[in-house]
């Protein structure tokens, strides 16, 4: 009789063991799952309109927004494509170019506001790209502002945007400290997709105080795996213009990329990509000045992302008026 009370009990506790273990498991599992996993666009969408306070703003009109589920799955999509990325006039004729990652409105140092911008994308996709849309992301430098001022825009123009997709964003200006090749920090900067701009650790952090100051560059000491390993949680990060950084590397640029690429993929929690299609190197000074030399080193960042699994992605990096240079 006791034998028997003894082993029901034992039954129970060992029940109750696999039972509180399968919770534990799950809940772990769920937080796991919120923070490696981009969060569901609708989600996304849903607590935009949540944090920016404003009664008006609805779901159909946040319709063109691209939020990070839709965009890991379009740049998964064209790793291999880089023409989707490159302006020249018969990509342009013929449709198919179709994104511009990467673009600075007046809410930082670019000329064009953000409802240009999107007008331009617009007119281009009406026009040319028959079977789908332009994505355009809005990533002013160190601010919330211009990504906010996409669901604005949106938001007064209803049923207007019908051939684009739009990506609010954020580029970063970050210090690439503690380098085994390098005594010197480096500026990196930092994409981040897929933002909620009314977000209240974003809007604290990346709001210009002063409207004067264009690069906000009131914490200039923002360290780079700090803000790798805090925006991952906020949006798609990614490496901008890798080979921008390589005149301040010399000689130890090839090691300095690797290390930097590693550093970036053990930090980032979401899916990993860099702007290896970026369209302004070769007109840049840096080029000009190296010659094959650059060359030679923007096909080792090529293929060191192609290594380590980031994903190529492209831009113009536009400051000028068109979204296209
Ligand atoms: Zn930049
Ligand atoms: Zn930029």
């Amino acid at each position: 009789m006791i034998a028997g009370f003894g082993m029901k009990k034992l039954i129970s506790c060992v029940i109750l063991f696999w039972i509180l273990l399968f919770i534990g498991y799950s809940v772990c599992n769920s937080y796991r799952y919120k923070i490696k996993t981009p969060m569901p666009d609708i989600e996304y969408k849903k607590s935009i309109i949540r944090d920016s306070h404003n009664l008006t703003y609805t779901l159909e009109a946040l319709r063109p927004v691209m939020g990070p589920e839709e965009l890991s799955e379009f740049i998964k999509a064209n790793d291999k494509n880089p023409q989707i990325y490159i302006p020249n006039n018969i990509n342009r004729v013929k449709g198919v170019y179709r994104a511009n990652l990467h673009t600075h409105t007046t809410n930082s140092d670019g000329i064009a506001t953000v409802e240009e911008r999107m007008n331009e994308a617009q007119a281009y996709a009406q026009k040319h790209i028959k079977d789908g849309y332009m994505v355009l992301a809005i990533t002013d430098h160190n601010t919330v502002l211009g990504a906010q001022e996409v669901i604005r825009v949106l938001e007064r123009n209803k049923n207007k945007y019908t051939n684009i997709k739009v990506i609010p964003g954020i580029e970063i200006f970050t210090q690439y400290q503690n380098s085994k090749h390098s005594f010197y920090p480096m500026e990196i900067h930092v994409l981040t997709w897929g933002i909620n701009p009314f977000d209240r650790f974003l809007k604290h952090e990346f709001y210009k105080k002063d409207k004067k100051d264009k690069w906000n560059r009131t914490t200039p000491d923002r360290d780079f795996d700090r803000t790798i390993t805090i925006m991952s949680k906020y949006g798609l990060v990614g490496v901008a213009h890798p080979a921008r950084y390589t005149e301040e590397m010399g000689k130890y640029k090839y090691p300095y990329i690797t290390e930097m690429f590693l550093r970036y993929k053990n930090l980032n929690q979401n899916i990993k990509f860099a702007e290896i299609y970026y369209q302004a190197y070769e007109k840049s000074y840096t080029a000009k000045k190296l010659g094959n030399e650059y060359h030679k080193y923007i096909n080792y960042i090529n293929s060191e992302a192609v290594r380590l699994g980031i994903i190529r992605t492209g831009s113009t990096d536009a400051h000028g008026l068109s979204i296209f240079k």
